[in-house]
């Protein structure tokens, strides 16, 4: 049967919440309207606090805010070492106080405490650092022009960066968009999940404790189509670097459009596939799978939501999958021996069991799971459906859950063929031993990161991002930060020069 956890909850505490306001120009605020918004721990459905419900007229005071830092304060004219040692400080600040940020996400969004104090939070550090590290090395080039011209580049930053997060991993999200973007000298306003607004509020706090100047990281807590939409249209931004769902990626591209022209950036859904070979090790690509499908819930981008086996190893594969599907461990996100907690919120659970029910109805077969898993919060069981059909919903749709779609194939063909047809195209994972077939797979698949005999091999210095409808521009490495530098040109004419 599934395991429960544990079965005493009380033991695990909810965190003290020390920030519940809006954090504009270096202060902690009441939003203008006076109005605030539940959080709500997933655990039971309960309220953990009230926060601040930013709207326009906070974006408004917050883009003023980040403006005048940008045009005037220190921040951008900084040398790159001097924000560099800024960046190291608010990362030691992070590491000092890692149990508790991570408590944080684990209460408003259901994450395994033990996975963000041993690795989300030490991440964004690290995030931090490595940025800080490129801070003092952005430069341009000199230019090889005509005898009669000389010029070279100047790599400047953008600006004004609107910062639009999504709940799944508020901590690593942030840090994936405010670090480079500190690094270039940018000035910020970031709009959190209205589901998960608590550590980016105690980042908040801490990168004034760093010492980053007032009004260069600034954090609207609020609803996307009112806060989101107001830091996506307008006219004194810059730039929105947008991470969320391809539906809202629609309307922050549009209202970029119809607004000032702003640069977009876009890192959107995903349905990606993991394929497995004939001579693919049986136990370890099953461990691969289920890794790819229940890591953080299923709630991550980049699950390996369908899955192709090939057709020699297809039966001794879903065996094994169902085996160490019923042993995984749902319960408590506090309980270290948990390994599935609860979904974000209602409204996830409920749309995750419409797409299991979708999925019955189309005719494909429930191996295992596909119900809750307790009578409260929003606990789901790891649900795995095989005999799955191309243009079934469950194959095409991210569900975003612990839900995976199992599909056989025959051919290497067959098998790019397949994983290729979806609108989609974030990442992809290849098991075998055959270095052929892992070159030519990996050449063939169309998304931004594939993964070899390996899940979820993220890198600080690892560029990630969408082909096709999952968005573009990278986030991670050296090319996150040049999401947030313009190229400037200087050309000067040149008289008598010998070369
Ligand atoms: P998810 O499906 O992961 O909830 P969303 O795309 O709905 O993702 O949300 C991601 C982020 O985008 C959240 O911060 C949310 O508030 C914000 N958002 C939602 N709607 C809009 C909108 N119309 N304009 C700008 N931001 C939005």
């Amino acid at each position: 049967s599934q395991g429960n956890g544990s079965s005493d909850e009380s033991i695990f505490k909810t965190p003290t919440i020390k920030f519940t306001k809006l954090f504009i120009n270096g202060e902690f605020v009441d939003s203008v309207s006076g109005k605030t918004f539940e959080t709500i721990d997933p655990r039971n459905g309960e309220v953990i606090a009230r926060i601040a419900e930013g709207d326009k007229e906070d974006i408004d005071v917050a883009v003023k805010a980040a403006r005048h830092a940008f045009d005037h304060g220190p921040w951008p004219r900084l040398p790159g070492v001097a924000r560099a040692r800024i960046m190291h400080k608010f990362a030691d600040l992070i590491e000092e106080n890692v149990e508790e940020l991570a408590a944080l996400d684990t209460v408003d969004a259901g994450k395994l405490f033990s996975a963000g104090k041993a690795l989300d939070i030490p991440h964004v550090a690290s995030l931090l650092r490595y940025y800080a590290g490129a801070a003092d090395k952005i430069h341009g080039e000199v230019l090889k022009m005509s005898r009669e011209l000389q010029g070279y580049t100047l790599l400047e930053p953008i600006g004004v960066v609107g910062h639009i997060i999504p709940w799944n991993f508020p901590s690593t999200i942030f840090f994936m968009k405010v670090a480079p973007a500190l690094a270039a000298g940018c000035t910020m306003i970031v709009k959190p999940a209205e589901q998960t607004p608590l550590s980016a509020l105690y980042y908040a706090h801490l990168s004034k404790l760093a010492g980053i100047p007032d009004g260069v990281i600034n954090v609207v807590t609020g609803f996307g189509p009112t806060a989101g939409a107001a830091l996506s249209c307008h006219m004194d931004v810059d730039k929105v670097s947008f991470t969320g769902s391809t539906e809202v990626g629609h309307k922050v591209m549009k209202a970029a459009a119809e607004s000032n022209l702003k640069q977009v950036s876009l890192e959107l859904g995903g349905k990606s596939p993991l394929l497995i070979f004939d001579d693919a090790d049986v136990d370890k690509a099953a461990e691969l799978a289920l890794l790819g499908v229940l890591y953080n819930k299923g709630e991550i981008c980049v699950a390996s939501s369908r899955v192709f086996v090939q057709e020699g190893i297809y039966d001794e594969l879903v065996k094994k999958l169902i085996e160490k599907a019923k042993n995984c461990v749902i319960g408590d996100p506090f309980d270290s021996k948990t390994q599935l907690g609860p979904q974000v919120d209602k409204q996830q659970f409920e749309k995750i069991l419409s797409y299991i029910e979708h999925g019955k109805r189309e005719g494909a077969t429930l191996l295992t799971g596909g119900k809750p898993s307790r009578n409260k919060g929003y606990f789901l069981q790891p649900t795995i459906f095989s005999d799955v059909k191309e243009d079934m919903l469950i194959a095409k749709d991210e569900i975003f859950g612990p839900v995976m779609s199992l599909m056989k194939f025959k051919t290497i063909d067959e098998a790019i063929k397949c994983a290729n047809n979806t609108r989609y195209g974030l990442a992809a994972g290849i098991v075998t031993k055959n270095l052929d077939v892992a070159n030519t797979v990996s050449r063939s698949i169309r998304a931004g990161i594939i993964w070899i005999n390996c899940y979820f091999a993220f890198d600080n210095d690892c560029p990630y991002g969408g082909y096709k409808m999952s968005g573009f521009g990278r986030d991670f490495g050296i090319e996150a930060l040049h999401k947030f530098l313009q190229v400037k040109s200087v050309v000067t004419p040149i008289y008598n020069s010998p070369w």
